[in-house]
């Protein structure tokens, strides 16, 4: 099958392509990027459109099985919807399955919306060794446990493990490192919610930093908006620009909204959180459940904490000068944190990426091709992602074409999975797999492995 688009505008930053020009399309490869019109099996005109590289999301998090044993595909699909054709899962500790390994090979068997890589989660693998207790330090057992399972998974060809500090504050530096040095041995890199957030935020950033300088390994810093957004980013974007300049090898993540996301029984909301983000109860609103839609009270909270554990808030909190600046910042690339639960959630799953064209591209604050150079150029060299996140010959056919004026996100925090508009194609692996809003295909996609 060939396919040509024509007559569209051509972004890749990696390759300083900006031309009008062709692509040509053969089978699951970009073929040429030429001015001539080879004969296709299928024309698709992109005049006035802009066509890029599709959006790469290193941060995200896998739907589980559904009731009726069937993969919970929601959140593929919404990222497939704004234009991600490739995503980083198993972040901030935390795998849907057991074996994220197995996961990807579930998705070789089937396909899946777009193409999906996992971290290995230490969090998980911690528990599953037996350090139930997630405030305690755990012992050499569970330790040699946990490592051998994490290094299974490595072996699967995992992209790395992820970490939830925040989520497991019994993990010393000790573990970190020890569990970091897996990583190391497999060339491997590292990705962390880190340890503590708001007056936390530098001292964790640092521990996370310290971990990639003493090993020689890749650090990237997850949602830092989420983490340092309560008036210390620009202090906690300084240090960081102090290891890169050093030699550490270290990545930063982030989504544009001044809310975050989590579920109300997390550690995040342990006793003292009001004063953290010296805030009130009413800052919670609540996505699920008895209570969906409402804000939150004091006893509310306290209920849902002790009865509903797992359902999930959106807290309205983040300063917008700081979550500005770090999306701006040059070493920070945009991905979504996003994760949905019966099609619930924050709309940051499903309007990410055009929010970002609409939010900071229409108001001139950044340049298209900066902003397209932070949703596909670097997340695809900081991870290694040789195929991706350019239009060039033997590159994937991950493609992205929409109206540059038009693009924008519609999903709120009310409809957290409503369509973006003005995207008209998105191709996986060289197959329509959107088109004007709509899902044509939804198995295109296969697994990401990291050997
Ligand atoms: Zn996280």
């Amino acid at each position: 099958m060939t396919t040509l688009i024509q007559n569209g505008t051509l972004i890749d930053p990696i390759s300083r392509i900006h031309t009008k020009c062709n692509l040509y399309i053969k089978d699951h490869k970009i073929q040429s990027v030429t001015s001539d019109r080879p004969a296709a099996d299928r024309v698709i005109d992109a005049r006035g459109k802009i066509v890029a590289p599709g959006f790469i999301d290193v941060h995200m998090h896998e739907g589980g099985l559904n009731p009726d044993g069937t993969l919970d595909e929601s959140i593929l699909l919404s990222l497939l919807s704004m234009g991600v054709t490739s995503a980083l899962g198993g972040n901030c500790g935390n795998n849907a399955f057991a074996s994220p390994g197995e996961y990807l090979d579930l998705i070789d068997r089937r396909g899946a919306p777009i193409h999906l890589g996992l971290f290995a989660g230490h969090t998980d693998a911690r528990l599953r060794a037996g350090g139930t207790d997630k405030y305690a330090p755990i012992n050499e057992s569970v330790l040699n446990k946990m490592l051998s399972a994490l290094q299974k998974e490595l072996d699967a060809g995992c992209a790395g493990i992820s970490f939830g500090v925040k989520y497991t504050p019994g993990t010393t530096f000790d573990e970190l490192l020890k569990v970091c040095s897996l990583c190391k041995k497999a060339s491997k890199p590292i990705s962390a919610h880190i340890r503590e957030d708001a007056a936390g935020v530098i001292d964790a950033a640092r521990e996370m930093a310290e971990v990639g300088r003493q090993l020689g390994i890749q650090v990237e810093i997850s949602h830092i908006g989420s983490m340092a957004g309560f008036g210390q980013m620009s202090e906690t974007l300084q240090m960081l620009d102090e290891y890169v300049l050093n030699g550490t090898n270290l990545g930063i993540d982030c989504y544009p909204y001044y809310a975050f996301s989590t579920e109300i029984g997390e550690t995040t909301y342990d006793d003292g959180w009001l004063e953290r983000y010296q805030t009130g109860y009413d800052s919670i609103e609540l996505c699920d459940g008895e209570f969906k839609g409402q804000r939150c009270t004091e006893e509310i909270f306290y209920k849902l904490r002790k009865e509903a554990p797992r359902t999930i808030t959106v807290c309205h909190v983040m300063q917008p000068q700081d979550v500005d600046s770090a999306l701006l910042h040059p070493n920070v690339m945009l991905a979504t944190d996003g994760f949905l639960n019966n099609g619930q959630g924050h709309p940051r799953a499903a309007g990410t990426f055009p929010r970002f064209i609409k939010n900071y591209v229409h108001t001139n604050r950044i340049s298209l091709d900066d902003a397209i150079y932070k949703m596909t150029s670097l997340p695809a060299l900081q991870f290694g992602l040789k195929n991706k996140g350019r239009l060039c010959a033997s590159a994937d056919a991950d493609i992205v074409i929409f109206d540059p004026t038009e693009i924008a996100d519609t999903a709120t925090f009310d409809e957290p999975v409503k369509s973006p508009v003005g995207i008209d194609f998105v191709l996986v692996n060289g197959e329509i797999a959107v088109e004007k809003s709509v899902i044509k295909k939804r198995d295109a996609g296969h697994s990401l492995r990291f050997w």
